[in-house]
Parts: structure tokens; sequence; C-alpha cells
């Protein structure tokens, strides 16, 4: 891995061979979902630049000694800003973002303008540095956030959104989602980018970390330290939860279809879990001495925060585009995370 300034212009410029190894642009590229991408990138032989400004992302989640890895620690702005014109790319991934709601709800200026500014500048960037004229094939990752708290279930890509009014600033995150959504399919319809949508569900595994509110790490790490695995509400909320390397390995696929460029797709896994059970599944799973607690909604979380009952993806349109099935069960992930946590 080499590590360069924010003035990154290094000549490589396009190939004059069209055989030349894959150039990719991955944003966020040290964070969780990002890394486990850039991992498979360099397996198949890119010459993978990942910009990150380490907010929350983490230099160790990328291999410092891999060979083909550039790896830029800067705002995305200021990178892109610094790019020359000879800069080209052959594909890019976004996954630069605010990580969630919980860092949204501590800094809503902060993470309203990450979200909206950096997918702006990026859009911007790619219609423009292509390999042709149309820009840089683009996956811009989204949320399943975007679809507020539509009472629907599951959640189809062409369902509408419900959110809450703007005085409650959990759903400024949703809607920072869905601005950049707008944005990316705009680019796509007005100026013929090749973009494609992903809205991640519940994704978790190895590198993901409890810091912002993400359940799994939460519980796993109470569970190896025998603490009480402490469950918001009644616990019969459920959610979908999908190995980050399922994704992973789902996203270049998806780039590389034709057929979806312009398109949103859903990505998780379709099977619920209540939160309870998970406890409980992580509990047996591990061994763990460990017992749950319940912890009222007033005490996990600020007033006017609301959680969802449950959320569950419609996979169809994304088994049809590229055959997608998530591959790993939850205990496979459980026990990975706890190994790498050990
Ligand atoms: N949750 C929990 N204990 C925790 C963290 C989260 O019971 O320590 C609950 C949370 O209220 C939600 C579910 O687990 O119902 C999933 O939370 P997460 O933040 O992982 O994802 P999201 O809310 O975005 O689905």
């Amino acid at each position: 891995m080499t590590t360069t300034s924010p003035s990154p212009s290094t000549g490589r410029g396009p190939a004059a061979h069209p055989a030349h190894p894959r150039r990719s642009l991955v944003t966020g590229g040290a964070g969780f979902v990002g890394s486990h991408l850039v991992q498979r990138l360099l397996e198949r032989g890119d010459h993978v630049t990942v910009v990150d400004n380490l907010s929350t992302g983490r230099r160790a989640n990328l291999d410092p000694d891999a060979p083909r890895l550039r790896f830029i620690e800067a705002d995305l702005r200021d990178a892109l800003a610094a790019f020359g014109k000879g800069e080209v790319f052959d594909e890019i991934y976004h996954l630069a973002a605010a990580v969630g709601v919980k860092l949204v709800m501590d800094d809503p200026i902060g993470g309203i303008e990450t979200n909206i500014e950096q997918t702006s500048a990026l859009l911007r960037f790619a219609a423009s540095h292509g390999p042709t004229a149309s820009g840089v094939p683009t996956l811009i990752t989204s949320s399943s956030e975007v679809y507020g708290k539509s009472a629907r279930s599951p959640f189809a890509e062409s369902d509408d959104v419900v959110y809450g009014p703007t005085t409650v600033t959990r759903w400024s995150y949703a809607c920072s989602k869905a601005i950049d959504e707008f944005l990316a399919l705009a680019y796509h319809r007005q100026r013929g980018l090749p973009v494609v949508v992903v809205r991640l569900f519940n994704t978790v595994g190895p590198r993901q970390v409890g810091d912002y509110g993400m359940v799994l790490p939460r519980f796993v790490r109470a569970a190896l330290r025998g603490e009480p695995l402490e469950v918001y509400g009644d616990g019969a909320q459920s959610r979908c939860f999908c190995d980050v390397r399922d994704v992973a390995d789902a996203l270049p696929r998806l780039l590389a279809t034709p057929a979806a460029r312009g398109q949103v797709y859903n990505i998780g896994s379709d099977r619920a879990i209540s939160i309870a059970e998970l406890a409980d599944l992580v509990i047996a799973t591990l061994g763990s001495r460990s017992a749950r607690r319940l912890i009222p909604y007033s005490e996990a979380y600020p007033a006017g925060f609301e959680d969802l009952k449950q959320r569950r993806p419609d996979l169809a349109r994304i088994r049809s585009a590229i055959g997608f099935e998530p591959r790993r069960g939850l205990e496979e992930t459980i026990r990975d995370l706890a190994a790498e946590m050990r």
C-alpha cells in the first residue's frame, strides 16, 4: 500500500493498451464495508485507489503490504479537486458517508453536509473523468434508511418512502441519502452517467465496530466479556442481517451488469430475526455466560427517536439482476466477528 497526500496526480493517465488492469476508486475504502470491497477488487487484479478521511474508517482495515493499493487520507472533496485531468478511473465505488443515524443525530450539520456534498462532488467528478464520454461507471451506496418508517414489509425499491417531520433530526439521514439517490439518477438521465444505486440493509461482520450503535458488534463484545447484552425496547423488533463479505462480493458484479445502470437495488438478507432472538443466538453461538437485559427506548436513544419495528428487503430485483443470494449464515458471522475481537 502506498500512502499519498491529497495532491495525488500520479501521471497514470489512460492506458494506451485496452488490456490495462482495471483502475478502481473506492471512497470510504478504509471503512467496514469499503475495506472488504477493496480486498475483493485487489483479489481480481485491480489497481485500487482509496480515499478516506479516517473519520470512522481505520487504516488497519487495509493491508499495508498490498502492492496495487494507493491510500489517500483526505476529505473526498479535497481529493477529487486535487486529482489531475489525467486521473482516469474505470470504476468508482462511493462508500464515504456519515455512518448511520446515530452519527447524524450527534452532528446533524456535519452528517447532512457530508452525505450530500461528497456525493455531489463525486458524481460531478465521475461524469467528467471516465474512460468514455459518458463518465466512469459508478456505484453509489445508499441505505435501507431511505425507506423511512414505511409500514410495508418487505421494502421494495419502487415503494413510497415515509418520513417524519423535519423537526425530528433522525429523518435527516434518510433524506440526505434520498437526495444522493435523486442526484445519481439525475446524472444517469441527463448525462448518461452509468450509475447504480445500492441500498444496504443491516450489514454485519468482521471489522465492524459497535461505536455507532450497530447491534451485532455490541452484542458480541458484551458476550465475550460476560456482560449483559442490552436489548432496546422489548426486543420484538426485527432485522435481517447480511454478512459484509456477501455484500462485497456482489457490488462489483452489480456494477458490471449493464442492465443495472440507472437502477436502484436492495442488498442484504431477507431472513428476519428479532433482536431478542439475536441476543440469544449470540450467547448460544459463543457459549457465553451473559444474559440479556432490556433497556427502555427512553434510556437507549435521545428523545424523539423512533425505532423501526421491522426492516426486511425485497430481494427480487437483485436476484434477477445478478442471482444474488446471501451465502453465510449468522452463526458464521458471529463466530468470525468474535474471533477477530478476541
Ligand atoms: N439495538 C439494541 N441494542 C444495541 C444496539 C441496537 O437492541 O446495543 C437494536 C436497535 O434498537 C434496533 C436494532 O437493534 O432495533 C438494530 O440496530 P442497529 O443500530 O444495528 O441497526 P438499525 O437500527 O439501523 O436497523
